[in-house]
């Protein structure tokens, strides 16, 4: 893979839903804080997802992001700390209004990466959760964007639609954004019991061959080499407001989000397990919120109920 630009801003999309974009970012983003790496992340989804994974506050309005679309705060104002290391843009159900809100705009695709200019230098990684949609909101990821993470998960139809994705990113590099390229395609939920999970796997990777040599925004496109495995403590982890490493650091979930961050971050240093929190231990150390029943049954990976 190329050297990458710094900060490395990375857009994870596939406009298919359910696919693991929210469960990437905010894995990724945890590993990547607890680390050392200045994040920041951003919620570009309007389903909250990933303010909701951190435990922050997805009814405050107007939200982090929709407050940045439309001009009403800067960036550095508008993000919250919620962890060391780690900032979020949140979002809330105002950010629907945005896009129809922003459709008479000029400039509209590039709000966002105006809105990062000035705070590049504050940053070692910026992942942006997309909306599982190819509208405004990801144009302006994609806009900001150096790099371009999709998470795919093997099931039949997997690759429906990905040929518009591709398109997408494509349009926006001739138009908008010259440096954007397709960096990594991550196999979430994978199982290698099935063969169907193999199959997909060998039509991506006949696919980004024959792109090797051309000049496309994926032409080095790779599969990471660590598949995310299903395992229900990532589904679990969100209705506590908590990343997996905070959730259940031993379980799978938590070993395949760190080693495919160290893949696409080499030379990133695992930091030493957590001591159990100390009686007082200082606000900053403590995870956000603290463990409590989830406020509605985990969602069923297999039935997505
Ligand atoms: P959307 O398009 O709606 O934004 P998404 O692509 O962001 O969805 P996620 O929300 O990350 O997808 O994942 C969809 C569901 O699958 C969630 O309930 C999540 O907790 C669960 N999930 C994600 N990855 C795994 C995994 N490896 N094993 C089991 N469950 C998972
Ligand atoms: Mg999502």
């Amino acid at each position: 893979m190329s050297q990458a630009e710094s900060p490395r801003i990375i857009a994870v999309l596939n406009q298919k839903g359910g696919v693991g974009k929210t469960t990437t970012v905010a894995n990724m983003a945890a590993a990547l804080a607890a680390a050392g790496r200045r994040t920041l992340v951003i919620d570009l989804d309007p389903q909250a997802h990933l303010t909701i994974h951190f435990g922050a506050d997805a009814e405050s309005t107007p939200s982090g992001c929709y407050a940045v679309l439309t001009g009403a705060k800067p960036l550095s104002q508008a993000v919250v700390q919620s962890r060391p290391n780690l900032r979020l843009l949140g979002s809330g159900i105002d950010l629907v209004g945005a896009e129809t809100e922003l459709v008479a705009e000029v400039g509209r695709e590039t709000i966002l990466r105006n809105a990062l200019e000035p705070e590049r230098g504050a940053y070692d990684a910026i992942l942006i959760d997309c909306p599982p949609s190819l509208g405004l909101l990801t144009l302006n990821a994609l806009a900001a964007a150096n790099e371009v993470l999709i998470p795919i998960q093997p099931h039949f139809l997997a690759l429906q639609g990905f040929g518009r994705l591709l398109q997408t990113v494509l349009l926006v590099s001739r138009r908008i954004n010259p440096a954007l390229r397709v960096r990594a395609l991550l196999l979430c939920m994978y199982d290698s019991r099935t063969s169907l999970s193999s199959e997909v796997k060998n039509d991506i990777e006949k696919f980004l061959a024959s792109a090797r040599q051309t000049q496309s925004p994926w032409a080095e496109a790779q599969i990471i080499p660590v598949h995310i495995r299903r395992n229900i403590k990532l589904a679990e982890a969100p209705s506590y407001g908590k990343s997996i490493f905070e959730y259940e650091p031993s379980c799978h979930g938590a070993a395949d989000y760190w080693a495919v961050t160290q893949c696409l971050f080499p030379g990133l240093t695992k930091p030493a397990a957590p001591e159990a929190p100390a009686p007082g231990r200082p606000a900053e150390t403590e995870p956000a919120h603290e463990t409590q029943p989830p406020q509605h049954e985990p969602p069923n990976p297999e039935t997505g109920a």
